[in-house]
């Protein structure tokens, strides 16, 4: 198996970048913010709790992300390699994937992180905020709430993959095209 984690600050272009790797990759999207606003557009018991944290920009509790990770492995068994996409998001949650993949008896190839600035960010957001219907997209506060949960609680899992010498930086600003070479070529090195 060949898998990758697409990690960046909200914003930072996660989702855009990901549906073009999947494609050129072959490999299964897995999105934690995807399946948790499907839970939530199912109205099941999973959603209802999921979106009390995810309007105010907190994170879902651990164990429920993890949970529905799991439960996409079992659904994706043929999978011939992963790309996380917002996951994982705490220290907690990278060691459970440390885990659940060391079962499948594979692990992680690398970890792209894509770097662009706040304020950029907040102005890609509350645009999409318009067009999305993300509640979570509208309010700049909730904004900036998660940019605060994302430098004090995930940075931490930069850290789990630097010690692992997995981490690497890419630029995050310019052309949805350059930046998806930039991947590519990433990506391409820990291919060969
Ligand atoms: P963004 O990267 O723009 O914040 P996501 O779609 O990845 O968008 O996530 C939206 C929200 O869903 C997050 O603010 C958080 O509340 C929740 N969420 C998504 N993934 C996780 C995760 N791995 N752990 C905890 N909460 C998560």
């Amino acid at each position: 198996m060949f898998n990758l984690i697409l990690f960046g600050p909200p914003g930072s272009g996660k989702g855009t970048q990901s549906d073009k790797l999947v494609e050129k990759y072959g490999l299964k999207h897995l999105s934690t913010g995807n399946l948790l606003r499907q839970e939530i557009a199912d109205k099941t018991p999973l959603g209802l709790e999921a979106k009390s944290f995810i309007d105010k920009g907190q994170l879902v509790p651990d164990e429920v992300v993890i949970g529905m990770v799991d439960s996409f492995f079992e659904l994706h068994k043929d999978a011939k390699g992963f790309l996380f996409d917002g996951f994982p998001r705490t220290a907690a949650q990278a060691v459970a994937l440390d885990k659940l993949l060391d079962l499948k008896e594979t692990g992680i190839a690398a970890v792209l992180a894509l770097e662009v600035g706040e304020e950029e960010l907040v102005k890609r957001l509350l645009n999409r905020g318009i067009t999305s219907g993300r509640s979570d997209d509208t309010n700049e506060e909730v904004i900036r709430k998660r940019f605060a949960v994302y430098s004090t609680e995930t940075s931490a899992v930069a850290e789990h993959y630097k010690a692992a010498h997995k981490f690497k930086s890419i630029k995050g600003e310019g052309s949805v095209d350059a930046i998806f070479d930039s991947l590519c070529a990433a990506i391409d090195k820990k291919m060969n």
